[in-house]
C-alpha cells in the first residue's frame, strides 16, 4: 500500500514534520475531515472513594497522511508532533495489523 506521490508536507516520512514526544495506540473512530482521523482508546481511571477503576475514554485528532491512509476501525499508532492545526498535534505513523 505504498504511495509514491505523497506530497503531504505534514507526512513524517515524505514531509517536513518531525516526530517527538509521546506515542499512543488506539482505534480510528472517525475519518470524515480531510486528512484527519479521530483516534480513541480506553484508559483505566482510579476512583479512590470506591477503590476501583472506571473506564475513561481519550479521543485525539491526528493527521492521516496519504501514504498511511487509515480508515475507520483500524488500530493505529500515533505520535506527537508540533501542532499541525488548531486541534491536531499528532500524526498517524502506522496501521497495526
Ligand atoms: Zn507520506
Amino acid at each position: 500500500m505504498e504511495v509514491k506521490d505523497c506530497k503531504d508536507r505534514h507526512c513524517p516520512q515524505h514531509g517536513q514534520i518531525s516526530i517527538r514526544g509521546r506515542t499512543f495506540k488506539g482505534k480510528v473512530i472517525k475519518a470524515d475531515a480531510h486528512k484527519t482521523v479521530t483516534v480513541e482508546w480506553i484508559r483505566p481511571y482510579y476512583i479512590s472513594k470506591y477503590e476501583r477503576y472506571e473506564k475513561r475514554r481519550t479521543r485525539i485528532k491526528a493527521h492521516n497522511p496519504k501514504c498511511v491512509g487509515a480508515k475507520v476501525g483500524d488500530m493505529v499508532e500515533i505520535k506527537e508532533t508540533r501542532p499541525i492545526s488548531k486541534t491536531k498535534n499528532f500524526v498517524v505513523v502506522n496501521i497495526e495489523k
